[in-house]
């Protein structure tokens, strides 16, 4: 396995990692989380959404589902997006739809309503909306980083429309593009002061994401998930620290573990994951992730084979 597939392996084990160990204390606060597990750290299942041990949320399963209508495009799917054709865009809503049929255990409010507009009418977006500045199309493109690595203006277009299928708002936009840049950069090598750089670097040009000092939300808003995402990632150089020390801070735990766990797991590659947390998932959502994994990076134009 050579670096780059070991640290993007890392980023989808990760985020699946963060998924499952969040999803036990999501829409809790902290001082409810500590009442009842003192600090949280195992995967145990459990929460408001009743989960078995190690499963994972419509975090993993939703990127999955965009993971899969990217395989199935291929690099010439890809290609046709670029020259404008919608075609890819009109698959990965085909697959947010058959995500939402299946039944998930968890779908958000602006996701759901942004597959039943799709499903009602095909539009690709809806008009503008200033309820749309939820996490859900940020959490959930991890795909589109790896099928476009070394494509700036692949990722930009890809991210923009896989977001817009539910979301409109340029704050979740801005987020999508921002996380997804620094997602890249990490795959590419990016060590924790050099990451502490670009995050600082970012926030200064997008200073709506500024967070410093650190407002202690984690909600599913968009800024407050990203402030939270930045805080643990760039206070933690370890993998396990900076994700026990997102997922206790509540709320929407499962979303920023997820996000942690991506960009945390890019940065320390899926052979330095802790064991007793990779144990712990499903072996079905490991396999799907490790097919994705060689799969998208295989389309991005600088794979090495
Ligand atoms: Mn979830
Ligand atoms: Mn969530």
């Amino acid at each position: 396995m050579n670096d780059l597939h070991d640290r993007a392996l890392g980023a989808y084990l990760g985020f699946a990692i963060g998924d499952a160990l969040g999803a036990t204390v999501e829409f809790m606060r902290p001082r409810e989380i500590a009442a009842q597990y003192g600090v949280h750290r195992d995967i145990v299942g459990g929460g408001w959404l009743k989960l078995t041990r190690g499963q994972v949320t419509d975090d993993t399963t939703m990127c999955l589902a965009l993971g899969e209508a990217l395989l199935q495009g291929g690099s010439q799917a890809l290609g046709g997006l670029l020259q404008g054709d919608d075609c890819l865009v009109r698959n990965i809503g085909n697959a947010y739809v058959r995500w939402f049929k299946a039944k998930p255990v968890d779908c958000g409010n602006t996701c759901r309503r942004g597959i039943l507009r799709f499903l009602r009418d095909g539009s690709l977006q809806g008009d503008f909306n200033p309820g749309d500045g939820g996490n859900g199309a940020l959490m959930r493109n991890l795909p589109a980083v790896l099928a476009t690595l070394g494509n700036d203006r692949a990722f930009e277009k890809l991210s923009i429309a896989q977001a817009r299928l539910t979301h409109h708002h340029p704050l979740s936009d801005a987020a999508t593009v921002g996380l997804g840049r620094l997602l890249g950069s990490l795959l590419d090598g990016l060590e924790h002061s050099a990451c502490q750089h670009w995050v600082a670097q970012w926030v200064t040009e997008n200073p709506t994401f500024r967070f410093t000092p650190y407002r202690g939300y984690a909600t599913a808003y968009v800024v407050d998930t990203v402030q939270t995402v930045l805080h643990y990632l760039t206070l933690h150089v370890d993998f396990e620290a900076a994700l026990i020390a997102t997922v206790n801070q509540g709320d929407d735990a499962d979303t920023t573990g997820a996000l942690v766990g991506m960009l945390a797991g890019a940065r320390c590659g899926a052979a330095r994951l802790p064991q007793r947390w990779l144990r712990r998932l499903q072996p079905n959502i490991v396999q799907a992730i490790k097919f994705q994994t060689s799969g998208l990076l295989a389309l991005s134009p600088n794979h090495p084979n």
